[in-house]
């Protein structure tokens, strides 16, 4: 018996093998949970069922968080095929090159508003549509970054997204916990990804990390895929609202 045997986890945000969403997947299918995974569009659609099938994911189906009828479909189809879920995460965020270089101050009203809404109000909308697939009670999880809490070069207006991501896991813990749900977020350190490799400098940000944090090295994104189990188990039954740091302990660090 796994720790997560017979519960059914949706899974947003899986490009590759080195999204954190792949090193979540990955944890979560080892210990026994049954995966139902997204693609946005249908260019990506092949390599997230390549992805899919050494998951062995039940389900593989569109969903792009910036349309309402996508995120409406998906609810509408997995409520169909299984009835009820267990887990949701939410790995996905966006914002444009342009916005991820040079001043924040710059950033376009249009700018902003697409990276508030691909990474902050997605997670509240789709927290929405799996409540009620939830009847037994659940746990969520959302991706953040140590930009939400101090000023990172660079990061901009994807800190300002995740600084509100941070407030949206306590507000939908506050609403949702009545129901048996709970909602937690991860504060990753940084990770060579595909979004990673948006802003600007970034490697410099793991110099930085692997030069100052406690454990003086960067993370891996197998960890980020322990500490999720951790929290969307049962091992994790008395936490809520709570923003997770797996950064070898870079944030607890002054001069
Ligand atoms: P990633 O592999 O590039 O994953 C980002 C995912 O977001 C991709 O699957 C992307 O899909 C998806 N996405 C973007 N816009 C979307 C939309 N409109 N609808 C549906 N999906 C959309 O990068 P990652 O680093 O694993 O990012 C996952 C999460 O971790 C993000 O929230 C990120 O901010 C957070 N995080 C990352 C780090 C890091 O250093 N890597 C650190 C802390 C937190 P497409 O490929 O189709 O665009």
């Amino acid at each position: 018996m796994g720790l997560l045997t017979g519960k059914r986890a949706l899974i947003l945000g899986l490009a590759n093998e080195r999204s954190l969403a792949h090193a979540i997947a990955q944890k979560l299918a080892d210990e026994g949970a049954t995966l139902l995974l997204t693609y946005q569009g249908a260019v990506l659609e092949e390599r997230v069922r390549g992805l899919a099938e050494p998951l062995r994911a039940a389900l593989v189906l569109p969903c792009d968080v910036g349309q309402d009828e996508e995120i409406d479909r998906l609810f509408t189809v997995v409520g169909k095929e299984c009835g009820s879920i267990d887990i949701l995460v939410h790995a996905i965020a966006f914002a444009g090159k342009d916005a991820l270089t040079g001043a924040y101050h710059n950033v376009s009203r249009a700018g902003f508003q697409q990276a508030l809404d691909i990474s902050v109000y997605s997670f509240t909308a789709l927290a929405r549509g799996a409540a009620p697939l939830m009847p037994q009670g659940g746990s969520m999880l959302t991706l953040t970054y140590y930009g939400a809490e101090k000023a990172v070069r660079n990061y901009n207006v994807m800190g300002v997204a995740k600084a509100a991501l941070e407030a949206s896991v306590r507000y939908l813990a506050a609403d949702l916990g009545p129901q048996g749900i709970r909602v937690n977020a991860i504060s990753a350190g940084p990770v060579k990804t595909l979004s990673a490799k948006g802003v600007r400098d970034f490697n410099s940000i793991l110099s930085v990390v692997g030069e100052k944090a406690p454990l003086r090295r960067n993370i891996d994104a197998k960890e980020v895929g322990g500490a999720a189990l951790f929290l969307l188990s049962d091992l994790a039954a008395g936490i809520t609202g709570e923003v997770m740091h797996v950064d070898a302990g870079y944030n607890i660090i002054g001069f």
